[in-house]
């Protein structure tokens, strides 16, 4: 058994999705659209439409006038976004360390910017650091982490090579908790930024909280998936957290579904041909 499969029996992934009276293909070949290959039909693709100006952090306008208002009492210096803009790689990494603007920083050891190819075309984002993060100050190091890892070898990614993962929020929320949405609010202007300048080609949000704070959505993990979404132009997809696979290894087939549209999705973007 090679390292691959070893990896992929480790998802449950082995050999559940070959398909039977079928030659056993590469995990990733399996993606090219063939007729009949029921791994292959059509995406349900919905493009959700452009983020209104209301909703520009991509929270609910409601949610962030209310996240911000309370995030205004809290007394925490604030973030302005129209000073994150404009920043640089050099400068925002500073700005983040330096950041006190929520709650979430004095009770965590260190922020966590993100980590990876800072023109990746693939960018994975999940929810906040938990305590591993925390200590080393890397998103998904702990066990989610290496489940994340085995997830993006089945697609043959690697961390760091036209990859980059981040969060939403910066900081460890007490006791692994959601952060709540006036710290969201408070970060994702870090996240935007880290966007705009990655300028990737997709987005896998990871969870429900990755998803909704980036859609500007509340909505079901489960009405998200299997959608192309659209985040400023940018396709985004959603999955399962690791952190939840590894409590719900029953839902391991579907995030192998949702990395298979994952890749498709890039596979038939690569295929166009601009115009002029
Ligand atoms: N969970 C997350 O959402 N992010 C991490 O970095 C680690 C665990």
């Amino acid at each position: 058994m090679d390292r691959r499969e070893a990896m992929l029996r480790e998802l449950n992934l082995y050999p559940q999705w070959v398909l039977r009276n079928q030659p056993v293909p590469d995990a990733v070949e399996q993606l090219a659209p063939k007729a009949g290959n029921p791994l292959s039909g059509e995406p349900n693709v919905e493009l959700t439409p452009p983020i209104a100006a209301d909703v520009s952090l991509g929270i609910p306008a409601p949610t962030l006038v209310a996240a911000t208002r309370e995030a205004a009492a809290s007394g925490l210096p604030s973030v302005k976004p129209s000073r994150i803009v404009a920043l640089d790689w050099p400068g925002l990494k500073q700005q983040v360390r330096d950041c006190t603007a929520c709650k979430l920083r004095a009770g965590c050891t260190q922020t966590v910017f993100g980590v990876g190819d800072e023109k990746a075309d693939w960018l994975f984002v999940g929810e906040g650091p938990g305590a591993d993060e925390d200590a080393l100050g890397e998103p998904f190091v702990g066990q989610a982490g290496k489940l994340l890892d085995n997830m993006l070898m089945a697609i043959k990614l690697k961390r760091g090579k036209n990859v980059y993962i981040a969060n939403i929020v910066k900081c460890r929320p007490p006791g692994n908790r959601n952060p709540e949405a006036d710290e969201v609010a408070t970060c994702l202007p870090y996240l935007e930024r880290q966007i705009e300048l990655i300028q990737p080609k997709l987005i896998v949000a990871l969870g429900k909280v990755a998803s909704n704070a980036l859609l500007g959505k509340d909505a079901t993990l489960a009405s998200l998936r299997g959608k192309l979404h659209d985040y400023r132009g940018i396709s985004l997809l959603v999955t399962y957290h690791p952190a939840y696979l590894l409590r719900t290894p029953s839902e391991k087939a579907k995030a192998w579904q949702d990395l298979l549209l994952a890749v498709r999705t890039m596979e038939d973007r690569n295929q166009i041909i601009p115009l002029s």
